[in-house]
């Protein structure tokens, strides 16, 4: 009996796909490189910094809501 070498199938972290662990997937253990930069968090840091940077300069303009 000849035994086949199966394909190690493994989740990705992330969207929990499986992804085949060998050369054809360059991102494992990871179905993608959008899914390793998520599960890293830095996609989702940057995306977080940007939204919560609102400049509050331009709302309080002392010269705008001066006495006339
Ligand atoms: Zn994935």
């Amino acid at each position: 009996m000849d035994t086949p070498a199966k394909p190690r199938v493994v989740k990705c972290p992330t969207c929990g796909s499986g992804v085949e662990w060998g050369p054809q997937s360059p991102y494992r253990p990871f179905c993608s490189d959008r899914c390793r930069l998520i599960d890293l968090g830095a996609w989702a840091t940057d995306q977080y910094r940007v939204a919560g940077e609102t400049p509050l300069d331009n709302e309080s303009d002392p010269l705008a809501s001066g006495p006339h």
